[in-house]
């Protein structure tokens, strides 16, 4: 079936706070897989982790900082708008519906990729969107289990897929590997160092403002 539409990304996570990691894998993928665009999608409530320690507003904040000159990026605030807790295939209903020939790719790390299963309705996930693994160092895709099964029954090497169907694939691609993590960013904050040049100068100076992980909060 050929689509009209672009593929669009969705880049879900809690971006607490938002680096450049997550940011490269974004503008890496929209350029690799010549997507129409990506959403970056702060949740509003978390239900595989532990809850984030910026307030939802302050998380959204920061994404939106850290695209606004950026056109290929968007921030999207429809999990926040949501509330409750967040449900991925929540929000892929919701796209489906707003855009019904819009092929939809999830784009998530390989660590977000291995729990996978985990995910509330997961085999319905694969109805409305395409999964998008982008590689990361020191993780191993497993041998057997569920996530060898979906790889061997899902799996697939052309670009081509994503864009002439509207869910239903994972696709595997290399990302530049940047070992950054928000926890350590908090941490290192909450220290006082000085966590410049792993985050936007924008989402750096929003949390010196803000105080968002200053010692007390973390
Ligand atoms: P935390 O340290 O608080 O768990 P995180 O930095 O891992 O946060 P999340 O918001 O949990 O960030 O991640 C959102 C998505 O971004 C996930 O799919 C995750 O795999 C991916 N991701 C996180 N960090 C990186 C990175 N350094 N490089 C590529 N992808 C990343």
């Amino acid at each position: 079936m050929h689509q009209t539409h672009k593929a669009l990304g969705i880049l879900g996570g809690t971006f607490d706070p938002v680096h450049f990691g997550h940011l490269r894998m974004a503008l890496e993928l929209y350029e690799a897989l010549d997507l129409a665009k990506v959403h970056i999608m702060p949740c509003f409530q978390p239900v595989h982790r532990k809850q984030p320690v910026a307030t939802p507003e302050q998380r959204l904040a920061m994404v939106q900082s850290a695209v606004l000159d950026e056109p290929s990026l968007f921030a999207d605030d429809r999990e926040i708008k949501r509330k409750g807790p967040t449900y991925t295939i929540d929000t892929l209903l919701d796209m489906r519906s707003e855009m019904p020939d819009t092929p939809l790719c999830l784009l998530v790390g390989i660590d977000a990729f291995l729990g996978f299963p985990s995910w509330h309705r997961w085999k319905d996930i694969l109805n409305y969107a395409h999964l998008i693994v982008a590689h990361r160092p020191n993780y191993q895709l497993p041998a057997t289990g569920i996530v060898a099964d979906l790889m061997k029954a899902r799996l697939q090497n052309e670009i081509a897929f994503i864009h002439e169907n509207l869910a239903g694939g994972i696709l595997f691609r290399p990302i530049t590997s940047l070992e950054i993590s928000a926890t350590d960013i908090r941490k290192q904050i909450a220290m006082g160092r000085n966590p410049r040049y792993l985050l936007p100068d924008s989402v750096y100076h929003y949390i010196k403002q803000h105080g968002t992980y200053s010692i007390s909060r973390i």
